[in-house]
Parts: C-alpha cells; structure tokens; sequence
C-alpha cells in the first residue's frame, strides 16, 4: 500500500489553501464542511472563494504565498495553477514537515485526497493511489449507488441508543449480537425507507427481546426479468433474506442476487418441478416468519399487479405476521417500454387498462365489450391462450378489426419476441406463441410505434404484407 488511509479531525485547526481559482474553491467546499479554519492565500479569487469568506467561512489574504504561511498548519493544498508557485508551496510545506497536497501532482504532494461518498457521519474515501482517477469517480459512482440514501439517518439513529443499549446489554458480546441484527431489522429497514417516526416505535420492544425477533415476510416484486429492472430495495432485501420463495417468473439472472446462504424454496407451477398451492404457500410464510425469519416472497413484475400480493398481504395480517410490500415494475410498463411501445400516447392513447385474460371470455366478470374503446391501450396479462377470443369479444363490442396488437413475450429477457397483428389475427398468432414463455397482448393504435414497426408497411394495419418473418424481430436493440 503506498497511502495510509487516515481520516483527520480538522475542527477549529488552520488549514491552508494557495490559489483562487476552480481548482482550489473544490478544496475549500471540503475543508469548510469539516469545519477547518481556511486560510486563502491568493491576489485574485472566483465568487464563491470572495462569498465564503464575505460569509466568515475562512480567512482571505489578497497577497502572495510565502514560505511562512504554511508553519502551524495541520495541511496545506497547493491549487494555484501556477506549477513554479504550487512547488513553492510543496517545498515550503515539505521543509516545515507540514503535510501538502499539490493538486493534479502526487509527485510533490505527501498525502491525496480521496474521492468520497458522503453519508454523514459515514463517509467513505476512495483512492487508486493517484494512479487511476477516472476509475476512482467511476467507483465513487457505483458505490453511491449501492448505499441507500438514508444511511446517515441510520448511523445517527444508532447513535442515540447507544447509550440505552449500553444500558440493557451488559456484555460487549451481547451489544455486538444486538447491533449485528439491529442493521438487519425491519427497524433499520424503516429508517432506510424514511420512517423513523415507526423506528422510535419499535427499536425499545427490539432492544427488550434483543436476541428473538420475531419475523416478517416482505412480498418483494423483482420486475420482469432483466435484473437491471431490481429496484435498489428489492436487492437489499435480496440479500439480507433468511428464506426465498419464488416462482416461475422469477429467472436465474435475479435469483443469482440472492444471498447466497438463504434458503431458496420453488413455489410455482412450471413443468416438470414441483410447486405449491397457494395455500401451502401462505402456510410456509407463516411458518417461516414465526421462527423469526426474514422471509422474501419473491415474484415477478409487481406484487399487487395479478401477482396475489394482496391475498397474501390478507392472510399474513390476519395470522398477526407484520408484511411489508416492496414494489416491482410490472410487466405492463417495463416489456411495454423494452418493446418500444408507449402506454400512452397524446396522439393515440388518454387511457390505459391492465386486465387479465386467464378469465374466460365467455364468464361473467370482465366486460370486453366496455373495454372496447379505440382511445386507449389494453395491456392482457395471462391472455395468450384465450387471444382470439378477446379478439373476438372486442370486436363484437365495436373495436375495428383492424386495430393494431401486439405480443410481447418473455418482455425485458434476451430472448423478448414482439410480434404485431390486427386484432382479426390475434387468435391465430397466439396460438403459435403458445407454451414460450410469459406474454402479454397490447391491443390499440400505440402498437405501431413498436421497435421495427416503423416502415409504412408494418405501420399500416391493414396491409396484407405484414405476416412477414422480419416483424416477428428478437430484440435488438442493445439497453
Ligand atoms: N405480477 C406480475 C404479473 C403476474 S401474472 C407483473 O406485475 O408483471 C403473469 C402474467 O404476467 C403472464 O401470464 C404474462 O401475461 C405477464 N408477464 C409476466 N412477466 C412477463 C414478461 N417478462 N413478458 C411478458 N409478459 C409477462
């Protein structure tokens, strides 16, 4: 290692900065927040360095550095542009063993600064050891964008108990045990999704128990299928799960995110492997929670979209299991999006319905024919199989035959299809999709702006050319 990483409290201690411009405003931004006492050191100065010190936030001498400037300094950042002054300043600073970064040049600077991810009070620098700043920002980035937002809200929250834990746990052992499952509690799960009015709630009966929690069960929607599709809070949860349940729709891409010593429990109905009915799958939830586990009930899309999230919100709450539910992007909106067909529409579409299709049409509960209506879009989950049906039952309720439809199967995957067609042959295409995989049909005018819909001839609904290989296109684009 060439750096030691060290953070210095700097509070009230003079730090000083040689030069005015950009560069050195960048390093003041960072000193004022940990609260040094700047001295600026430049003839001339950008508007923020002259509003700072106007403000009485650090010290302006309008002059030129000298060598003793830098004596009783706790650091000294050279950033004057000016490459003879910034190594007048190294060389002042290095004589008087002062610490000294020279901006852009770790040759003549005894410390870097890292790049940092700021969640106060937890902060976290980064460094390449000045070899590779780029990939330092690139890091920085991913790292933001792997810690939850409020992590700051938690840290000070665990502060404020550390005295009551203190308190009621008398052995370091024990503490530790208790914090150790505090940050992976459903009350540092509240603080994170904003709720400390609820943590302040829960944290004393936690603490009073602090070994046996009880357990809670969160019905998580995991997306379509691409796992870019996770919401940040899917993947935390992911991996901080005891227990997993999941079905068909549920691929390998995403249940590879799962933490790797949870157990993984197979709850749908696919060939060939054996699944669960619903009710066996309430009863292991319940069972599961009441051990004390974080079990994550996994499903595609949305929960509460045609997923049964609500029937099982029901029956945790009533078996007194605490449930919370984590919203995923359903299929609807994410393989519509991937498929390059927008739900809405000024010139198309006012108005979007979601309706399921695993209904026959023929039975009483859904009204085709109020769904019969050229001005919005009709997105079918679980329709595939009674296609032309719908098809037939929009018809008859006073949609054109014409109007363009669509198939979007196994949407946001490698492997997505979009096919389109009139509603007239929706019946007919369907049947050859049959058995590969999850599809919704789209039917309304939005369907001509899907990707490879747009030549005039796949464009226009009625044209008899449009059964060609090439409209039934795999996706190509690369997201
Ligand atoms: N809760 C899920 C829907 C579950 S119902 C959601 O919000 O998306 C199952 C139906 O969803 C399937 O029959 C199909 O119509 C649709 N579906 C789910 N994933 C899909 C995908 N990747 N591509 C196309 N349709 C999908």
């Amino acid at each position: 290692m060439d750096y030691l990483p060290l953070f210095i409290d700097v509070r009230g201690r003079k730090v000083v900065v040689v030069g005015g411009g950009e560069l050195a405003a960048r390093k003041l931004r960072l000193l004022v927040r940990a609260h040094a006492a700047v001295t600026v050191i430049s003839t001339v100065a950008v508007a923020e360095i002259e509003a700072l010190a106007a403000a009485g936030a650090l010290r302006r001498e309008r002059r030129a550095f000298a060598a003793g400037d830098v004596d009783g300094s706790a650091a000294v950042f050279a950033a004057s542009g000016d490459p003879f002054l910034d190594a007048e300043v190294s060389a002042a600073a290095r004589a008087a063993n002062v610490p000294v970064n020279v901006v852009d040049r770790p040759d003549l600077s005894t410390f870097v600064v890292p790049a940092i991810v700021d969640r106060e009070p937890v902060v976290i620098g980064i460094s390449s050891s000045a070899a590779a700043p780029v990939l330092t920002r690139r890091l920085r980035a991913q790292i933001e964008a792997l810690l939850p937002a409020r992590l700051g809200a938690l840290a000070r929250f665990a502060a404020r108990f550390r005295g009551a834990a203190l308190g009621v746990l008398p052995t370091p052992a024990a503490r530790r045990r208790f914090w150790e499952h505090f940050f992976d509690s459903p009350v540092a799960e509240a603080i994170l999704a904003g709720d400390v009015r609820r943590a302040h709630g829960d944290i004393l009966p936690l603490l009073n128990r602090a070994t046996a929690e009880a357990g809670i069960v969160y019905l998580v929607g995991a997306g379509p299928g691409d796992p870019d599709l996770l919401t940040l809070r899917a993947l935390r949860l992911m991996q901080q799960a005891d227990v997993v349940l999941h079905d068909e729709l549920i691929g390998a891409g995403i249940l590879e995110r799962v933490r790797r010593d949870a157990e993984r429990i197979y709850v749908g109905k696919s060939k060939g492997r054996h699944g669960l009915s619903q009710d066996e799958i309430n009863a292991l939830m319940v069972r599961e929670a009441r051990r004390g586990k974080r079990v994550l009930r996994l499903k595609g899309g949305d929960p509460f979209v045609f997923g049964r999230g609500g029937e099982e919100m029901e029956y945790l709450n009533r078996h007194g299991v605490e449930v919370v539910a984590v919203p995923g992007i359903t299929a609807g909106v994410g393989a519509l999006a991937y498929a390059g067909i927008p739900l809405t529409h000024r010139e198309h579409a006012s108005a979007v319905t979601f309706v399921t299709g695993h209904v026959r049409p023929g039975d009483p509960g859904i009204d085709w024919k109020a769904l019969a209506r050229g001005d919005q879009t009709l997105v079918v989950y679980m329709g595939l199989s009674n296609a032309g049906e719908i098809a037939e039952r929009l018809v008859a309720g006073g949609l054109a035959a014409g109007t363009p439809a669509a198939i979007v199967q196994n949407g946001t995957r490698n492997d997505q299809i979009v096919v389109t067609a009139t509603l007239r042959e929706l019946g007919a295409v369907a049947e050859r999709h049959a058995g590969k995989g999850p599809a919704l049909l789209v039917i309304g005018s939005v369907v001509n702006l899907a990707h490879g819909s747009t030549n005039p001839e796949s464009a226009n609904p009625e044209n008899p050319n449009r059964e060609t290989p090439n409209r039934e296109s795999q996706r190509a684009v690369a997201w």
